[in-house]
């Protein structure tokens, strides 16, 4: 699949730096559960289940390097709201994921 931001005029901007802040503490708790031996660890598992996962979050996107006084990206992600929300997420994912896995 051709990638968009290759073509003309978006490849002059730089999207890397706007990222998904649900998308970190998602891998996190992903992660955390892989090291626990909570779920597979396959590359289909994985990914469907950060897919899921993030899906049913609301979307939250931020422009890196963009400071917000009243509300700082670490703010987001260190918020223990968030961390116990996106655990959730992954875990009902997964569950989804293990009626009916790819792999
Ligand atoms: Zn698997």
């Amino acid at each position: 699949m051709e990638n968009i931001l290759d073509r003309e005029p978006l490849n002059k901007y730089d999207f890397t730096k706007m990222v998904n802040m649900w998308e970190n503490l998602v891998f996190t708790a992903v992660a955390d559960m892989i090291e626990r031996n909570e779920m597979c660890s396959c590359q289909d598992c994985v990914l469907d289940t950060c897919a899921l996962a993030l899906n049913s979050l609301p979307t939250r996107y931020w422009i890196l390097g963009c400071y917000d006084a009243f509300c700082p990206p670490e703010k987001f992600t260190e918020d223990v709201m968030n961390i116990r929300l996106a655990e959730e997420a992954v875990l009902k994912a997964y569950r989804l994921v293990q009626q009916n896995p790819h792999h």
